[in-house]
């Protein structure tokens, strides 16, 4: 009984997150709600959606993150000083593949403006 009101209430603050968020992220959440439900409830109940994929999972700056609607993570890394922008594509139908693409990653490398500058 008390796991279905667990998962319950992993359930709602998923809910109520928008972005990109982090398996961390999540846990204080939830922690803060019920000190009794563990980071391994946590990280299970996370695989579970994206078996469903009702979740899909990136890498950003060496950590996952989880988003539910965001159906790619793209990333400008500058070589030189390591920062990291967010970008978006909307479609990946350039690449004229037939195959049905739930989401995708797509990292950049280069120079960032702040850098040209200097
Ligand atoms: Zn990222
Ligand atoms: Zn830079």
């Amino acid at each position: 009984m008390r796991k279905t009101k667990q998962k319950e209430l992993i359930e709602e603050e998923v809910k109520k997150l928008d972005s990109f968020f982090t398996a961390e992220e999540l846990f204080k959440r939830v922690n803060q709600k019920d000190k009794k439900i563990g980071i391994a409830t946590v990280y299970r109940f996370l695989r579970n959606l994206k078996k469903k994929e009702k979740l899909h999972s990136y890498l950003c700056n060496r950590k996952t993150v989880y988003s539910k609607e965001e159906n790619n993570h793209c990333h400008f890394v500058c070589q030189k000083c390591g920062e990291i922008k967010h970008f978006d594509v909307k479609s990946l139908d350039f690449l004229k593949i037939k195959e049905s693409i739930c989401h995708f990653q797509i990292d950049v490398h280069g120079t960032c403006k702040k850098c040209l500058k200097k």
